[in-house]
């Protein structure tokens, strides 16, 4: 029920609970493909995660990601996502 709170998602890897606009939104878009969606209003299938590298790595490996997700991830995919993860962070405001 804590789940419906408004704005309350949480990680598809470490579980925890952030609010919506802290957390990274993934997205199978409908044309197919995934990718990072910044905006947090993409069409489609989606999954959050905190905005660290060692969750991507983490719902990766355990295939959290692809089981939310509905979808296998190629390795070109997983690396096109783990770049944009890294822009992320070297991005500073
Ligand atoms: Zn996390």
């Amino acid at each position: 029920m804590e789940d419906r709170k408004k704005g309350q998602r949480s990680c598809a890897a470490c579980r925890k609970k952030q609010d919506k606009s802290e957390l990274v939104r993934i997205v199978r878009s409908p044309e197919g493909g995934i990718r990072l969606d910044i905006s947090g209003r993409a069409p489609g299938r989606g999954v959050y995660l905190c905005p660290r590298e060692a969750c991507l790595n983490m719902a990766l490996k355990k295939g959290s990601l692809s089981r939310s997700l509905h979808s296998a991830l190629s390795a070109e995919e997983q690396e096109a996502i783990r770049k944009e993860f890294c822009g992320l962070e070297t991005r500073d405001t």
